[in-house]
């Protein structure tokens, strides 16, 4: 009555955990690195461990927080610095509008939006809400689509397309709206506006959520959680087998109950081999570059797959004591219409999080910093990112790090000798995909595993799919539904 788990990311670890903890299964996580924890990672820069991949999850709803409560890790929980995140726009910067979901704001007409795209485009955007209603239930329109309708060009390139590019390395024209801000599209609907509709999420979303702010970490770095995972699994007798890449199900087919939690292309290309999948309509031609995956198999190849879907972060340690007052706040995200610089965003790490700073100054000494900035845009394939050499990126970096800061910063421009240490960190399929494409795919994989009645019918093993791709980008869509998945588990198997 094993229940294997291929891939020991935080989906697969979370799965395994809820698992020993509900059921009386034995539980197995084949992890293809020698590593747990996916996207989740410590970087060393010397004696100071920072993250290397995701650095906070999201508070909108309680599913995170209450998990690492129960993992006993409540006292490590910190809030970053509330001063907030800046935006570098092609001729100024300033303070990110407070209320917004992806930088659409709840008051189109708020000072600290007409601060940034000015007056003109403000009225634009305000026209959202009397404009009569022209979507329907039945499209499935992209996040550009809807708000170059509802609220103008200018709101959607000024304040939208820098936060997609730092959250989901796409443009907004890329993104379908319904996958990346789930109930929405809806909510705009019923209320006749995406201002409305922005407000009405964000009144339901601080309600959801414990009172503070809308993200959170631990204190040393989120990457902790999986040290302390992994201890509890082992406690609980789960099995890690590392460096044991799973390329065929049927080598774990003795397995009563299998948990994918990959990536998509990679689940379809198992669940290809390990079902007959009939060739599912190829209505995705001549949409975007196609890079074969999956010949053969049964299933079409992904679309904008290795070659874009990569990030590359490169984190700098600088001595920079005119960083000490926080003067791009909490980091920045970037214009992609911003001339001369390369970065889509910048973390003053230093700044954000309380407990790294303190750490740099207990280890380095007073006046260090540390910023993390990201590399990688869909829309720019060849422009840099996962494919570029270290010594790129990291030229990159430390020219960017100097304009984002900016030449009048009090104290002086950072200079080069200010700029100590870099780290690249690679990351390829962390970040799902969030077009309608894509959307449509990951629905058709969901519907072929249905149709196989192999999610809960009598055919063994059982196959279920957990993870980013299927969950939604972000710890807080993924550690709540790794957990249903294992939860539903653990009903099947006892009735
Ligand atoms: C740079 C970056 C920053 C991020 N920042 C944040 C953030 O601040 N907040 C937030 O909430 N989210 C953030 N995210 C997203 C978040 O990290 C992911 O949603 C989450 O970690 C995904 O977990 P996962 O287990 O689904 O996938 P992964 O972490 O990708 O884990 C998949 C695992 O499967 C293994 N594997 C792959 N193929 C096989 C195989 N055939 N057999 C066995 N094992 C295999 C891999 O080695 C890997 O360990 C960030 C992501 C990235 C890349």
């Amino acid at each position: 009555m094993t229940v294997a788990v291929v891939g020991g990311g935080v989906a697969g670890m979370v799965a395994a955990w809820e698992l020993a903890r509900t059921s009386e299964r034995d539980v197995v996580i084949f992890e293809a690195s020698d590593r747990l924890g996916g996207a989740l990672a410590p970087l060393r820069f010397g004696s100071v461990t920072l993250d290397a991949g995701a650095e906070a999850f999201a508070t909108r709803g309680p599913e995170v927080r209450d998990f690492v409560e129960q993992l006993g890790l409540e006292s490590l929980l910190t809030d970053p610095h509330p001063v907030g995140a800046w935006l570098q726009l092609p001729h100024t910067a300033g303070p990110l509008p407070l209320a917004g979901i992806l930088g659409i704001p709840a008051d189109p007409e708020a000072e600290d939006v007409r601060a940034l795209i000015g007056d003109a485009a403000a009225e634009r955007a305000a026209q959202d809400l009397h404009a009569p209603m022209r979507w329907t239930a039945q499209d499935r329109p992209s996040v550009g689509a809807v708000v170059r309708d509802r609220m103008g060009d200018a709101l959607a390139d000024t304040l939208v397309a820098p936060i997609t590019a730092g959250v989901y390395s796409a443009g907004p024209d890329a993104l379908d709206l319904r996958t990346v801000a789930p109930g929405l599209f809806e909510t705009m609907l019923t209320e006749g506006s995406l201002a409305r509709a922005v407000g009405a999420q964000k009144g339901r979303q601080e309600a959801a959520a414990k009172a503070g702010s809308a993200v959170q970490s631990l204190r040393g770095g989120l990457w902790g959680l999986v040290d302390v995972l992994e201890r509890q699994l082992l406690a609980a007798g789960v099995r890690i087998e590392r460096g044991r890449r799973i390329e065929d199900l049927a080598e774990i087919s003795d397995c009563e109950d299998i948990v994918i939690a990959l990536d998509a292309p990679e689940a379809s290309d198992l669940l290809s081999r390990a079902l007959s999948f009939p060739p599912l309509p190829s209505a995705f031609g001549g949409l975007g570059t196609t890079i074969p995956r999956s010949s053969g198999s049964g299933l079409p190849p992904w679309l904008i797959d290795d070659a874009t879907r990569g990030v590359a972060l490169v984190t700098l340690l600088l001595n920079a004591p005119q960083l000490d007052a926080r003067p791009r706040g909490t980091g920045m995200l970037v214009s992609p219409k911003a001339e001369g610089i390369t970065a889509k965003a910048m973390t003053h790490i230093s700044a954000k999080w309380g407990w790294a700073k303190e750490e740099l100054d207990a280890q380095l000494g007073a006046g260090h910093h540390a910023v993390r900035l990201s590399y990688g845009r869909i829309e720019d394939p060849h422009g840099p990112g996962r494919g570029s050499s270290d010594e790129e990126l990291i030229a990159l970096a430390r020219r960017d790090v100097v304009t984002l800061f900016g030449q009048d910063l009090v104290g002086g421009p950072i200079s080069g000798e200010q700029i100590l240490d870099a780290r690249v960190a690679r990351w390829q399929r962390a970040l799902p995909g969030t077009s309608a494409v894509q959307a449509a795919r990951l629905r058709e994989v969901q519907a072929a595993l249905r149709r196989s009645g192999r999610m809960s019918g009598t055919g063994r093993p059982r196959l279920h799919l957990a993870g980013t791709w299927f969950a939604g980008t972000g710890l807080a869509r993924v550690v709540p539904h790794a957990r249903r998945v294992a939860t539903d588990i653990a009903r099947i198997s006892s009735t």
